[in-house]
């Protein structure tokens, strides 16, 4: 008899089912036995009056039962299904569970991170992280249906490839075919998706993975989920547009409400005049209590920053294009600090949760942002000759922006912490859930890629 799922019992009264799932609950009366039973779309009551059901909570198990209406007064208003009940008919245990290492009917917050992610598989049967778990599924789905819609193509990029200058530590990856040579994992898909434009593509997008090895906090892991898109032939303010309707449509479809809109834009300036930072929150204590969303752009961010060594180094991006009022200062080399970027930032609720920017696609404008930053003309093309080549052959006018989905997830859910919306997060200490890495490899391994490891110095 095929499967049928819990949350069609309702239409299904006086029909006899099969039903698979998890054991929520045992309560034993004696003569009667009451088994809530769990699959993923709900929960059922199943009534054994035959003695039939000896087993644990949390084992799967099948059952075949007749599908009852329950009396006026046992109606459940609590679950879905809960004007019906099953008169267990048969019952097949088909994998008994051990008693877990912890609770799964609360919402898991005051239990140690460490266990929870050891047991992660247990810990995702916790109603609070699946309907999590799902919700980011429906989201990035609803990105997607947009996307789609709107002409974007779906392209995926390398993952081992060339060290680029992103901002942060890269992950290194040795090669064995070349020993002593190293991939490095993408901090971005950044320099792909702009050839992807020069390929003539005009519309992108990716639901990227990102690697950064970065000091790990609550809202920032070494790997991260971004919605990655790039445009031909636009201009700032075309790329914000449609970005706006995408977060809105989507937010708006997820039953999420927006503060205003169109979202209000601040420049750097206002923003840091009026906010004391590029990252506010714009709601009132009684927006925030209803969790309303308050989206804004930042836009005109310095271009330059000076670094701890005093050297010129890019606030956000190397490969945006100045504002067009600022391109011969950038070509000379002069009002370094004056130089305003084509850069745009979506802010939500105090967080920075995306960004872009109209970027360069005249290579000259590019070899002037790494000069300034003291790159040597060799080291410009040996680093970045194949962007300045490609360039070199017929380039749209781009632009283009990442959106973060764990922080988004983050402010969607109202979840505090970043492991609350990913399936198998990293520990605060960076070690992978359930299984254990990083760990030692093999002598063989390492010989084979030509590596031999040193004493730790410390
Ligand atoms: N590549 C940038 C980032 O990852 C986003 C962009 O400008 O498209 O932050």
């Amino acid at each position: 008899m095929l499967r049928v799922l819990i949350k069609d019992t309702v239409g299904k009264i006086g029909e006899e089912v099969t039903l698979y799932g998890w054991v929520n609950a045992v309560r034993d009366h004696g003569k009667i036995t009451f088994i809530d039973l769990r699959d993923s779309s709900g929960i059922v009551q199943a009534v054994d009056a035959k003695g039939l059901a000896k087993v644990s909570a949390e084992s799967v198990v099948r059952i075949v039962g007749l599908i009852k209406a329950r009396p006026e007064k046992m109606v459940n208003p609590n679950i879905e299904t809960g004007k019906v009940e099953i008169e267990i008919k048969s019952f097949d245990v088909l994998s008994k569970s051990q008693e877990l290492p912890f609770p799964i009917d609360g919402d898991g917050y005051d239990i140690n991170e460490e266990v929870r992610l050891k047991y992660r598989y247990l810990d995702l049967r916790r109603k609070r992280l699946n309907r999590n778990i799902r919700l980011r599924s429906q989201f990035v789905q609803n990105i997607r249906n947009f996307l789609f819609s709107n002409n974007f193509l779906e392209v995926e990029t390398p993952l081992l490839s060339q060290s680029t200058p992103e901002g942060s530590r890269d992950f290194l990856v040795p090669s064995r075919l070349q020993p002593g040579n190293f991939y490095a994992l993408p901090q971005s898909p950044q320099q792909y998706k702009q050839l992807l434009m020069v390929a003539g593509m005009e519309r992108y997008f990716q639901i990227a993975r990102c690697m950064r090895d970065e000091d790990l906090r609550a809202d920032r892991g070494f790997e991260h989920t971004q919605i990655d898109i790039e445009m031909s032939f636009v201009e700032r303010e075309d790329v914000m547009n449609i970005l706006e309707k995408m977060i809105t449509e989507v937010m708006e479809k997820m039953g999420q409400k927006i503060k205003k809109k169109p979202f209000p834009v601040f420049t750097y300036k206002e923003a840091m005049e009026k906010f004391k930072s590029d990252k506010f929150d714009l709601r009132t204590e009684e927006e925030k209590k209803e969790s309303v969303k308050a989206f804004a752009w930042v836009i005109d961010f310095p271009f330059f920053e000076k670094d701890k060594e005093g050297k010129w180094t890019f606030t956000h991006n190397p490969f945006s294009n100045p504002m067009p009022e600022y391109v011969s200062d950038l070509l000379q080399k002069k009002n370094i600090e004056g130089i305003l970027t084509s850069q745009y930032d979506l802010v939500c609720n105090g967080f920075e949760v995306g960004g872009g920017s109209i970027r360069s696609h005249d290579p000259q404008i590019l070899e002037s942002v790494f000069e300034v930053m003291g790159y040597k003309k060799d080291e410009i093309k040996q680093k970045f000759g194949h962007m300045l080549t490609a360039f070199s052959y017929g380039t749209p006018p781009h632009g283009g922006c990442a959106f973060g989905v764990d922080r988004l997830m983050m402010i969607l859910t109202g979840e505090q912490y970043l492991r609350e919306v990913v399936a198998f997060p990293m520990t605060s200490g960076g070690r992978t859930a359930v299984m254990d890495a990083p760990s030692p490899v093999s002598p063989t391994q390492l010989r084979e890629l030509g590596l031999s490891l040193r004493k730790s110095e410390k």
